[in-house]
């Protein structure tokens, strides 16, 4: 299908780009890698009278470091942050979780900050960026700056923290040197969605698991952190046994989905084995 009409600007900046959206309140929206917002655009489920392009924002665009955080630009692709060493050195389960998003082309595309507004619970960066306490940073009308901690990002289906009229600009991620870190994500196909995922990064000392930090992804309207479980896994050997018992738990107190490709229960379920198989990745055992 083709879009509704709309009016197109591309701002050069952040500065530029929130007085558009100021300008034109309830009748913008903004365009990043359009993965999600154009498929939305062609079925007509939204006509914004006035597209805001960020593609021209480079400010918006790269990953850099700023003391003990690495700090990646919302319009920063896919593709950039998969090969960024930086990423992969000290936020290694964002890198393993966006390798397992989609296919090369959307990935090109598709951008960090663009998937995290978006916050489709099936998103596979929602659960990574909550079990590494992300921080996002978000711009809004005469220059102001204010900064979201992932915990209080994803809000309800679809919905963030983001407000009309404001940008993501930034995600900035603690440094997670040395631990390890795997993405579980159980589809039936491969490049489908997530009909579970666990993110899962463990600092080991000697055998045992010394942190822990778990994230879930469509086990509920938002990505969730499954901050039991984290507490549960500290202290506890990296074995099976042992990562068994204390993952048993994951699922109590999630809302995940019943569709086609599964019921709510067979989600809970999954999500105990995927936590496990998970958490023993990241360990290395
Ligand atoms: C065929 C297909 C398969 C896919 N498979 C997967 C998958 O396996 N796993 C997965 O996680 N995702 C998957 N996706 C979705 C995709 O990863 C993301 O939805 C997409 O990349 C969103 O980012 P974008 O840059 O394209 O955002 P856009 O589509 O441009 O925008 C998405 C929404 O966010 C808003 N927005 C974007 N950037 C900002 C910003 N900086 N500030 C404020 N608002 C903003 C837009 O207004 C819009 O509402 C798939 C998509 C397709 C088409």
């Amino acid at each position: 299908m083709i879009p509704a009409e709309f009016d197109y600007v591309a701002p050069e900046s952040v500065a530029d780009a929130v007085a558009a959206l100021a300008e034109h309140g309830d009748e913008a929206k903004v365009l990043a890698g359009g993965q999600s917002l154009l498929p939305i655009l062609r079925m007509r489920l939204n006509a914004p009278g006035v597209i805001v392009d960020l593609g021209r924002i480079a400010e918006l665009r790269g990953v850099s470091e700023d003391g003990d955080h690495v700090v990646i630009g919302a319009m920063t692709p896919y593709s950039e942050v998969l090969a960024s060493e930086l990423v992969s050195t000290h936020a290694a389960l964002l890198s393993k979780a966006i390798a397992t998003v989609a296919d090369p082309q959307i990935r090109h595309r598709g951008t960090v900050g663009g998937a995290l507004v978006h916050a489709d619970p099936a998103g596979d960066v929602g659960a990574p960026a909550l079990a590494l306490g992300a921080q996002l940073v978000v711009a809004g009308a005469g220059g102001t700056t204010r900064t979201v901690a992932a915990d209080d990002f994803f809000e309800d289906l679809f919905t963030t923290a983001v407000g009309d009229g404001e940008l993501l600009t930034q995600i900035r991620i603690p440094k997670h040197t040395g631990w390890g870190a795997h993405y579980e994500k159980f589809v039936r196909v491969s490049h489908q969605w997530s009909i579970v995922g666990v993110a899962a990064a463990v600092r080991t000392d000697g055998g045992s698991i010394a942190e822990a930090r778990v994230g879930l992804t469509n086990m509920g309207s938002t990505p969730l952190r499954a901050k039991a479980v984290e507490e549960a896994l500290v202290g506890r050997q990296a074995t099976d046994e042992a990562v068994r018992a204390a993952v048993a738990s994951v699922a109590e107190g999630t809302n995940p989905p019943s569709d086609l490709n599964g019921d709510a229960d067979y989600r809970r379920h999954l999500a105990t084995v995927l936590t496990r198989r998970a958490v023993l990745a990241a360990a290395g055992a």
